[in-house]
């Protein structure tokens, strides 16, 4: 028999998966979630104009999609008052990612990250024979000025920084990261994923050159746009690292329906702000079902709140299963001390209002298990 003759990287290698589906979690248990609430997607919906493109454009899906997703970054070049040369689109930021980290991290090289942060990052960097260096959070928060001084001791090529973070859902402002930015060795490149920056504050947004070759912003319409199931994202950056990923991308990677869903949703600006103030919403009846619970919630600049349950990992997980087990879908953060946490997305409110109910019996799940 011919066996596939793996390379040393692939072979040393073990499968396995950043995030464990809702999915899979319903087929070992043969019951479907009554909530979603696990993996920030945005059950608004998306814009009914993007929807009604998705419908039209549903008999053209025998073309193969524009490899260039030229009207699209068009009209991101114009939203974002930039150049077409600026932007990279993609199969969200995780395919994105994985395309910059292929560029930039061989064996040996290595990439700095926060120790819990979004992991999606991680993967590609290992499947790239990359060594990860991990930095606490501080305060909830991740430390940017220690992982560029993480950076500058490993001689770091990449640094990984999610403003607003997943999964605390807290953020730094804007000009501090900017600040941040002259700090940081040359030949480090700062990778900032703004996938929840259309539901922060505005002091959130950094006012970073297009052209500064330091830093690439990736942008996703999974979040606030409500478009995760069609997998579609951008990355801003310098003209020739943008180029670049002309290299090696999977130049058909981005489906057709994604690419016109986004340009609707991208043309609907009426629809983000009625997103936005859902979310808010959202997130102070969240704040107060922690609240009433006896519970910290962390404030949060996403569509997601990340709840204290004010014990250790072991108790969290209690109540993280708990939930699950009366229908509930959420995720808690992996690393300490953010795991202390439970996080639960934003949603409308029959979907929060199961939470809200399932919550006080998972508590005392929890506190019967793990009695002070
Ligand atoms: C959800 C999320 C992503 C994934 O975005 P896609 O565009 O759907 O791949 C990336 N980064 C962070 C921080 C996220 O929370």
């Amino acid at each position: 028999m011919t066996v596939p003759r793996y390379t040393p990287l692939a072979a040393s290698l073990s499968a396995t998966s950043p995030f464990v589906g809702p999915e899979t979690q319903e087929r070992a248990t043969g019951k479907l979630f009554q909530a979603r609430l696990g993996a920030n997607e945005n059950g608004f919906g998306p814009s009914p104009k993007a929807l009604d493109v998705i419908q039209q454009a549903a008999t053209e899906v025998w073309k193969y999609a524009d490899p260039e997703c030229h009207d699209l970054r068009h009209a991101l070049a114009q939203n974002h008052k930039c150049d077409l040369h600026n932007i990279s689109v993609g199969e969200g930021i995780d395919g994105l990612l994985g395309t910059l980290v292929r560029l930039l991290i061989g064996p040996g090289d290595v990439a700095v990250t926060s120790l819990g942060a979004y992991p999606t990052f991680n993967y590609h960097v290992a499947g790239c024979g990359g060594s990860l260096e991990t930095v606490a959070y501080k305060d909830d928060c991740e430390d940017l000025l220690a992982l560029i001084e993480r950076a500058k001791s490993t001689g770091a090529k990449l640094i990984y920084f999610a403003n607003p973070d997943n999964p605390m859902g807290s953020y730094l402002k804007g000009e501090h990261i900017v600040a941040a930015l002259d700090h940081l060795p040359t030949g480090t490149l700062l990778i900032l994923d703004e996938a929840y920056i259309e539901c922060a504050p505005t002091d959130a947004l950094c006012d970073i050159a297009f052209e500064d070759p330091r830093v690439i912003r990736m942008r996703t319409f999974s979040k606030a746009h409500g478009l995760a199931g069609l997998r579609i994202g951008y990355a801003l950056g310098h003209p020739d690292l943008i180029a670049a990923f002309n290299k090696i991308r999977n130049h058909f990677g981005v489906n057709l329906l994604a690419q016109k869903a986004a340009l609707a949703a991208l043309q609907d600006p009426d629809w983000l702000a009625h997103i936005q103030r859902e979310l808010k919403d959202a997130r102070q009846f969240i704040y107060e079902v922690a609240q009433s619970n006896g519970l910290t919630a962390l404030p949060s600049a996403t569509n997601f709140v990340a709840i204290d349950c004010g014990r250790d990992e072991a108790f969290a997980k209690e109540v993280l299963e708990a939930l699950i087990a009366q229908g509930v879908f959420v995720r808690m953060p992996f690393a300490a001390p953010q795991n202390r946490c439970i996080r639960v997305s934003c949603a409308p409110r029959v979907v929060l209002e199961k939470f809200a109910s399932a919550l006080p019996s998972a508590l005392a799940q929890a506190r019967r298990a793990h009695p002070v």
